[in-house]
């Protein structure tokens, strides 16, 4: 099967290529020029399946330039014992009649990031081979907490990548700081900014635009490629959760094979969400998929009237991993969306890059309708959540799946829709410690492993172990260095 870029259909490469390239050439995302269908059947074959082999299964289909070995190689390492610490990886816990939530947080780093960094590496590494590319790759990320720790477990020790994490030295958790300065493994490296995400983020699109560092690194064998969620390698093993979830409902009897049910997505740059679609189009019986913001709800917007607009003011929030203006996927499904109309799409996002929105064809607008509801949740409606769901069910959210919840409600009350719908659940609250004890009421002026018992001690609940063992864990990276300096970091780094 071929993948091509949604802004130019003749540039078509096998999955491999898709994987190796990232990004395609004139700056589109690469998508499969067909989609699998699953037959009738196939739910009840892969219900009967463990996580992994439901991976394999579904993985397969997309990706036929790969054998069941080598992907089950993959999801046996991604998935297995030594870095989910849950017997059925993407479990599904129910919370009343009608609602349950699918928890992607078991992973090593405990936010849904895992799902798709535990396997892309893998893909990443086979792509090189299949593709006879003799460099090898250093990805290089600038993160403001989830992806920066979920990329540097995930690129651990695989051969033929190494890994360099920007962070924003005073723009990250105390326990997310943590977690990436005493990371383990023989081909990672860290390095904290002075300034903000901005800073940190606009000297890693400086090094990526350095034609002159490029040319020295491939020199040297190496080029350079990061770790976000354009990559079809990181969109695909979403798919499977979606899937997984269903047959999970249906195991337990909760819903009759072939009912449909609705999924509701804590979402940033719409990769999460989007996998749900592409599981949808391929027959997953899902009814509506509702897109839930934070108060950048660009999303909420485009949802409701088809246009995109991102002039507006930034906030940072209490869920700061859906902090975002633009969300990258949404590409993905207006080009499905306008029947694969390549120049359209090229049309929309010169629109973005030129004048910050553009508003899409009535024909893309009623797809939208058809199948996406939205809605968005200011941080004290989120805390709020957090409080309410906690002292009714005991169960405790973190502040970006509070979120979805939050715009579910609401959602529920304004259309009166009963159907079944499963929460997708995207981190540990845990990982957010400090809001969460805020949410309860409690006092959150503590530092790092302090929260994390606190939170443990109000709750009764018990943290990930991932997260209390990083009390026990040695700082291995403690470089701080101006925006300038940056390149220089990657070159020692390479060296
Ligand atoms: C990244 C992230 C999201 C947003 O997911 P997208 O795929 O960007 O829409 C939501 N919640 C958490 C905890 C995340 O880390």
């Amino acid at each position: 099967m071929l993948y091509q870029s949604t802004r130019n259909k003749n540039l078509a490469v096998p999955a491999a290529g898709a994987i190796a390239q990232g990004l395609s050439r004139d700056g589109g995302l690469f998508v499969p020029v067909s989609l699998p269908a699953l037959r009738p059947g196939d739910i009840e074959t892969l219900a009967k399946k463990p996580y992994i082999e439901r991976a394999v299964s579904i993985m397969k289909l997309f990706l036929e330039d790969f054998t069941e070995e080598e992907l089950r190689a993959f999801a046996r390492a991604a998935y297995g014992p030594e870095s989910f610490n849950h017997a059925d990886v993407a479990p599904v816990a129910p919370l009343d009649g009608n609602t349950a939530f699918l928890e992607l947080w078991h992973g090593p780093t405990c936010a849904f990031k895992d799902m798709a960094l535990q396997m892309l590496p893998h893909l990443l590494s086979a792509s090189l081979t299949k593709t006879a590319e003799q460099k090898d790759v250093c990805i290089l990320v600038a993160t403001s907490g989830d992806t920066g720790s979920a990329a540097l477990e995930g690129f651990r020790d695989v051969k033929r990548t190494k890994i360099m994490v920007f962070y924003p030295e005073d723009g990250v958790s105390d326990i997310q700081k943590l977690q990436m300065t005493t990371q383990e493994g023989g081909n990672v490296g860290v390095c904290a900014v002075a300034g903000n995400f901005d800073d940190a983020q606009s000297g890693v699109k400086a090094i990526f635009s350095d034609e002159g560092l490029r040319e020295t690194l491939n020199k040297a064998g190496w080029f350079l490629s990061s770790a976000n969620s354009i990559n079809w390698g990181r969109l695909l093993p979403q798919i499977v959760y979606y899937i997984s979830a269903y047959c999970d409902l249906v195991n337990r009897g909760t819903v009759k094979n072939g009912d449909k049910i609705n999924f509701c997505v804590p979402t940033g740059n719409f990769g999460n969400i989007l996998a749900g679609w592409y599981a949808k189009r391929m027959g997953l019986p899902i009814d509506k998929l509702i897109c839930a913001s934070n108060c950048n709800n660009v999303l909420t917007d485009f949802i409701a009237t088809g246009t995109y607009d991102k002039n507006r003011d930034f906030t940072t929030t209490i869920s700061p991993s859906m902090d975002i203006l633009i969300s990258s996927n949404l590409e993905r499904l207006l080009f499905e969306l306008s029947g694969r109309d390549d120049g359209l799409i090229a049309g929309y996002m010169k629109a973005l890059a030129e004048t910050g929105r553009y508003t899409v064809s009535k024909t893309i607008f009623d797809g939208v309708a058809a199948e996406f509801r939205s809605g968005w949740s200011t941080d004290s409606e989120t805390k709020k959540t957090i409080r309410q769901v906690f002292g009714k069910h005991r169960y405790l959210l973190d502040t970006h799946t509070a979120v979805a919840v939050n715009v579910l409600d609401k959602y529920r009350e304004a259309s009166g829709d009963t159907r079944f719908t499963v929460v997708v659940s995207t981190a540990s609250p845990y990982k957010f410690c400090d809001s969460v004890l805020d949410a309860l009421g409690e006092d959150s002026r503590l530092d790092g492993m302090a929260l994390i018992e606190r939170l443990e001690k109000v709750t009764g609940t018990t943290a990930p172990a991932p997260l209390k063992a990083l009390g026990g864990k040695t700082v291995r990276f403690r470089d701080c260095v101006e925006k300038d300096a940056m390149t220089g970091v990657v070159t020692r780094f390479l060296s």
